[in-house]
């Protein structure tokens, strides 16, 4: 089937066309405005969904030089996210199914960072079941055992922060802009990991917590720039390695007592902060080390994107199961 993915559930407009596990196009139009208010702004999000979707969605189609009247059913995120810009993508992907007549398929977008991996270009080769994968975005930190395409178990998550949450609040103390997740992938590389050290959480299972480390950068930033104002801009990269490396210790070594305890050694990484190059040679180094088959998706497929809602919806028109038009958008929406 040829099928059109639409993804609006934050502050990426995005379309992409899937023709079997093979993407077509993946386009997105990444909205700027936020910059300024140093984070996502849901009431300017939703508007700019609203102008950017019918161009984002014409590009696609003409990208992989398909017809409207080729494709075969239409997915969209119906949740998690922010709910007036799920509404925009919910309500559009409606319209051009009724218009089409053909099926409309909701998408977990969780799910779909995760199996954005099924995707024919995202690896060499797929991720055999059960497996593990680090789900680290924005707004989301877990390990989730994935026993089937549908069938997935959270079994450790965030207590407060999400990784890229911690990255981009880190970021913002430091006077980055936002987002700072890339800004400090960036700078990290010309700093060196083992200047600073922050204080890790300790805590049970598989679960995270990521607001400590936070306020560990917080204080320590606040008593060095009272003996030395410059201190941040002189120490920039020097932090930024630190930072990264505390945070990608933190997710690795919970990912490892996972693998070990469910003796699972095919591993993923999912999600935007499955786009930092310390997380990925962290996982990288543990092919040699600990014997895992390990998934790395495409960058890409990393952060919010259409791509990964149209492999969902593949994979859903194959079971048969579509979403009835009534559907709405939901802000909230379990795996
Ligand atoms: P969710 O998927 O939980 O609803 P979201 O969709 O907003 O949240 P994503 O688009 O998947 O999140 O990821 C965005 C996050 O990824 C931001 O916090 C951003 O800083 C972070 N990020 C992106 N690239 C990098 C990078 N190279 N290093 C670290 N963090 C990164
Ligand atoms: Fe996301």
């Amino acid at each position: 089937p040829i099928i059109l993915g639409i993804e609006s559930s934050c502050d990426d407009t995005s379309a992409a066309i899937i023709n079997g596990n093979k993407i077509l196009s993946n386009i997105a139009a990444n909205q700027t405005v936020h910059q300024e208010y140093g984070g996502v702004v849901p009431e300017l999000a939703s508007r700019a969904h609203q102008q950017n979707i019918i161009p984002v969605v014409e590009k696609s189609f003409t990208k992989a030089n398909i017809q409207q009247k080729d494709i075969s059913a239409i997915g969209f995120t119906r949740g998690p996210g922010l709910l007036g810009s799920l509404l925009v993508g919910t309500s559009f992907a409606k319209s051009l199914a009724m218009s089409l007549d053909v099926p409309l398929i909701e998408v977990n977008h969780l799910q779909a960072h995760i199996l954005c991996h099924f995707i024919e270009d995202a690896n060499p080769m797929p991720p055999k079941f059960p497996f593990l994968c680090l789900t680290v975005s924005g707004g989301h930190t877990m390990i989730v055992l994935v026993k089937d395409y549908f069938d997935m178990e959270i079994i450790g998550k965030t207590i407060d922060d999400a990784a890229g949450e911690a990255f981009d609040k880190i970021g913002k103390i430091m006077g980055l802009d936002y987002p700072a997740g890339p800004i400090i992938d960036k700078l990290a590389k010309l700093g060196n990991p083992d200047a600073f050290t922050f204080g890790k959480p300790k805590l049970e299972n598989y679960d995270y917590s990521f607001s400590g480390i936070k306020t560990s950068v917080l204080y320590f930033l606040q008593k060095q720039l009272k003996e030395n104002p410059n201190f941040i801009q002189e120490n920039v990269e020097n932090l930024c390695a630190s930072v990264q490396k505390t945070i990608i210790d933190v997710l690795m070594k919970k990912l490892e007592k996972a693998a070990k305890d469910y003796d699972v050694k095919e591993v993923a990484i999912a999600g935007g902060v499955s786009a930092n190059s310390g997380l990925r040679e962290a996982m990288q180094n543990n092919v040699e080390k600990l014997g895992w088959n390990v998934y790395i998706p495409k960058f890409e497929y990393t952060t919010d994107n259409a791509a990964m809602i149209a492999m969902v919806a593949k994979l859903k028109f194959e079971r048969g199961e579509f979403t009835d038009l009534r559907t709405s958008a939901t802000a909230r929406y379990d795996m």
